[in-house]
């Protein structure tokens, strides 16, 4: 009898293989689906510091924590940005929990995060996801209004 086995010491794509050479689905299970990314940010014109706000994109269902049309997403959102490994770095509004953000910055990712933990609520568990701490824009007036300190 033949077959391959998989070798229980080998690491994990996302600590052997850098961030450009993932395939489309490792790229896509690194999103740990806490949902800061998709809160509307104020950038102020004198200093270009970005503010985030408790106001969540239209698309983000805010019980879930995750968007509630993502093939269709920039259909109804333009500006979603598609993250790419080129633009990581000039993201620098992206969280620091984020798990693209902290692999390009040569870490690894959270005990939290559902490929290290196999469970995708531990992200809400751990109180990084935006569940409970946001509104949605028909409740918003002002952005100015609800600026945020987390989740920096
Ligand atoms: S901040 Fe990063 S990990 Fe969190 S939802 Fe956005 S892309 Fe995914
Ligand atoms: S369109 Fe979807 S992925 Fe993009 S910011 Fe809104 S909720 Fe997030």
């Amino acid at each position: 009898m033949t077959g391959k086995r998989s070798n229980p010491d080998a690491l994990p794509f996302w600590r052997s293989k850098p961030l450009s050479a993932m395939t489309r689905a490792e790229w896509e299970s690194l999103c740990d689906g806490c949902g800061r990314c998709c809160l509307h940010k104020l950038e102020d014109e004198d200093t270009g510091q970005v503010h985030y706000t408790e106001v969540a994109c239209l698309l983000l269902d805010i019980g879930s924590c995750a968007c509630s049309d993502y093939p269709n997403r920039r259909k109804h959102v333009p500006d979603c940005v598609q993250l790419t490994p080129e633009m990581i770095p000039k993201l620098t509004w992206l969280p620091s929990t984020c798990a693209y953000r902290l692999l390009w910055e040569g870490k690894t990712l959270a005990w939290w995060h559902p490929l290290v933990s196999g469970d995708p609520d531990a992200v809400h568990r751990a109180g990084i996801s935006v569940r409970g701490r946001v509104i949605t824009e028909s409740r918003a007036d002002f952005l100015d209004y609800h600026i945020v300190t987390w989740p920096e």
